[in-house]
């Protein structure tokens, strides 16, 4: 695979930096992954919007405009394609505070940010018919992660101790609880569940990432006069929902068969989901 590090185009086996940078030290950066399809970025704008806000929420000055942006993505998208066989190419972007001589908590305010970005083989997107897709089977935990969860933080410890409690189950996922008994979201995804009838999704605040994907959906949807309620969702809400799924820019729209003991709907993937993944990719690459 191509990588990208600080400026230079070079194969990821070569790309080197120090230990001494703050991101490998303290997790000091913030990430993306873009999905692109033949070539073709989704969500484009709205990923590299996320990626300014959470560099200003964590002084980080942003090194690159939104058209250098761009041109990196579609120049490791380029470069990867024929490498890696696939027309689902992810393109992963960092840009963690960069080196200092000396490891301390305080950081000085003149040092050179890292970047660095590869192309990989992304997940094949979901089968888009309910006799065909692979649904998730989920593990329901406490969520015991950071208050600061919309920013896309490099230091993601809390979210992968809850993966893997979920791998631990065999699961796929893992859908994370707050203190209130309200659902925030997964620990790489978002959640929506049909509840009597009505499409839910939690709303955007510091427990949960505003998930692109997320947003796609509800954009496309709302451009289809399907209504979507962003509120709080109880866990007993979630556990007798007719249909839960995750969002994320790997999974797109996949819906969830079983949250730990407890079928979902028919334990099958529904009705709801199948209207909506179609509209959702009528949409995906024109908002
Ligand atoms: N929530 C978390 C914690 C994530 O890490 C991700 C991204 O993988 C998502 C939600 C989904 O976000 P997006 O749709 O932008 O991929």
């Amino acid at each position: 695979s191509i990588a990208f590090l600080n400026n230079a185009y070079l194969p990821l086996q070569e790309a080197r930096i120090s230990p001494m940078d703050r991101g490998f030290l303290f997790g000091d950066g913030i990430y993306e992954v873009i999905p692109t399809h033949h070539g073709k970025p989704v969500g484009l704008s709205a990923h590299l919007k996320r990626m300014a806000n959470g560099l200003a929420a964590i002084e980080i000055s942003n090194p690159f405009d939104a058209s250098q942006w761009q041109d990196i993505v579609s120049t490791l998208t380029e470069q990867n394609a024929t490498a890696l066989a696939t027309p689902y190419i992810g393109i992963y972007l960092h840009v963690s505070r960069g080196v200092e001589p000396q490891r301390h908590h305080a950081y000085g305010q003149d040092i050179t940010p890292t970047v660095f970005g590869y192309g990989f083989a992304m997940a094949t997107p979901p089968k888009t018919k309910r006799e065909e897709v692979t649904g998730l089977h989920v593990a329901l935990s406490e969520d015991l992660r950071w208050q600061r969860c919309h920013i896309k933080s490099t230091s993601l410890l809390g979210n992968v101790m809850h993966y893997q409690q979920g791998v631990s189950k065999g699961k796929n996922e893992t859908i994370l609880v707050n203190q209130q008994g309200e659902i925030t979201e997964a620990a790489s995804c978002n959640v929506f569940a049909v509840i009597n009838d009505q499409i839910v999704t939690p709303p955007l605040d510091h427990q949960l990432l505003p998930g692109i994907t997320r947003q796609l959906v509800i954009d496309s949807l709302r451009k289809e006069g399907v209504i979507v309620r962003e509120r709080r969702m109880t866990k007993q809400e979630l556990l007798n929902a007719q249909e839960v799924w995750l969002t994320s820019s790997s999974k797109e729209i996949t819906p969830v068969l079983s949250i730990d003991e407890q079928v979902i709907g028919e334990g099958s993937p529904g009705k709801v989901w199948e209207k909506c993944l179609d509209i959702y990719n009528r949409y995906k690459f024109v908002l």
